[in-house]
């Protein structure tokens, strides 16, 4: 979608938030005002575009920010967004502020609200924040390599304290749905099973059968790990612990892993994407989702991009089987 040229574009962050989020907007902000474009940083996700929380952003409004995890537009989940009436108020605020063109940081709800104001004839550009890495279209989104330290370092710690007592651990991985970091927490955990929703997989094989079987060969402490929503993992450590008789606890690594400082990695990506972005808006294009495939930055129509589906390295997962023994 073609559009004319963006002269005063917006920023926000939509949806969960994810480390190297802060960076996507330091390199936006940055890569407009060097284009010559005025920056406005939009509060809150869409809410500040509906409300009108809407400031005028420097060159120094984004300093220091960087090396900061979480970030400094704040983020929010909008329902009124999602109402017709909700996107012609964001437009009519978009017109006032004088605002042409907005970057979108978030995951695929953002985007779809992105696409609405893209038909109201507000050109939209998504980049893709969130930890889940679970944009099809994208091979990385900002806060994946974060959150997947966050969670492997935190796993060690109760690895620790697992091979002290002789228990088994149970760990539950954040991913709304997608097991893209569970599996890689999983791997670079060594975890005696890893249980996502893309992949078949049974309790009493897969955990009972596996720690019996592994426990003949001298091991003596298990990690499982878990995808966000797929069952109670405190009752399921209970039923380990009944079916195998080894001690078994459960952990919801939670939040924890949405926060703190963005890996070298983050920063990089959310750098590139974000002075895409504002590349595609210089030249009026919107309604695309600016993504990186392999090691390239691309971007895609964000219809199609929403229509993709990511499939699970379902590889790696077989590695990992072998492997964690
Ligand atoms: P995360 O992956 O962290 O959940 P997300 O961007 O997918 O991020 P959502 O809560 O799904 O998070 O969406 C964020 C916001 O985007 C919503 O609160 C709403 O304002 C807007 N949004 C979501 N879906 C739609 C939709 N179908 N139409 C218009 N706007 C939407």
């Amino acid at each position: 979608m073609e559009t004319k040229k963006a002269k005063r574009i917006g920023v926000l962050t939509s949806g969960g938030d994810a480390p190297g989020m802060n960076a996507a907007i330091r390199a936006v902000v940055r890569s407009a005002l060097h284009g010559g474009m005025q920056v406005m940083g939009v509060h809150h996700g869409y809410n500040g575009l509906i409300n009108g929380d809407i400031v005028e952003m420097n060159v120094r409004s984004v300093s220091e920010i960087l090396h900061r995890g979480g970030t400094i537009l704040y983020t929010a989940r909008c329902k009124e967004f999602r109402t017709h009436e909700g996107v012609l108020k964001a437009k009519e605020n978009c017109e006032k502020f004088g605002i042409d063109g907005l970057v979108v940081i978030g995951g695929d709800g953002s985007f779809r609200g992105a696409r609405d104001l893209s038909i109201e004839g507000i050109p939209c550009v998504g980049i893709p924040g969130t930890i889940d890495n679970d944009i099809s279209c994208s091979d990385y989104c900002i806060g994946f390599d974060t959150a997947l330290n966050t969670a492997v370092e935190a796993v060690d710690r109760l690895r620790d304290t697992s091979q002290s007592h002789d228990r088994c651990n149970v760990v539950e991985i954040m991913g709304h749905g997608a097991g893209h970091l569970a599996l890689e927490v999983g791997i670079a955990c060594g975890a005696s099973a890893i249980w996502v929703n893309e992949i078949e997989f049974s309790p009493d094989k897969d955990i009972v059968d596996r720690i019996m079987t592994t426990g003949k060969t001298g091991k003596h402490h298990f990690i499982v790990i878990v995808g966000e929503g797929i069952t109670d993992v405190h009752a399921l450590a209970k039923y380990i612990e009944e079916k195998t008789g080894v001690e078994s606890r459960a952990t919801v690594l939670g939040h924890i892993q949405r926060g703190g400082t963005p890996t070298a990695k983050d920063r990089v990506m959310a750098t590139q994407l974000g002075n895409y972005a504002v590349g595609l808006l210089e030249k009026g294009i919107g309604n695309r989702v600016v993504v990186i495939k392999e090691d390239h930055v691309e971007d895609f129509d964000i219809l199609e991009a929403l229509k993709m589906k990511k499939s699970i390295n379902q590889k790696l997962y077989e590695v990992a089987k072998t492997i964690n023994i």
